[in-house]
């Protein structure tokens, strides 16, 4: 497991900034990352996880970015 790439690709594909881009977590929902999904600290992606998934949204364009690279969002528990 590489976890080094951390904020690699953080980036909106749209307004090409950081600013308002959150991980994007997949995987069983559990009622901590409801919590800091509604928080707006994170962007639930859906109980499917593979490896292309998009790690990044951004909130300002609602877009999802990052596909194909390593996804390095935080993880679930
Ligand atoms: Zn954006």
């Amino acid at each position: 497991m590489t976890r080094h790439r951390k904020s690699l690709y953080r980036t909106c594909i749209s307004c090409k900034s950081a600013d308002h881009v959150i991980p994007v977590v997949y995987g069983p929902l559990t009622p901590r990352l409801a919590e800091e999904g509604s928080a707006g600290n994170l962007y639930y992606g859906g109980e499917t996880v593979m490896l292309d998934n998009p790690p990044w949204f951004c909130t300002v364009h609602g877009l999802l970015s990052g596909a194909g690279k390593p996804a390095d969002a935080i993880t679930a528990g």
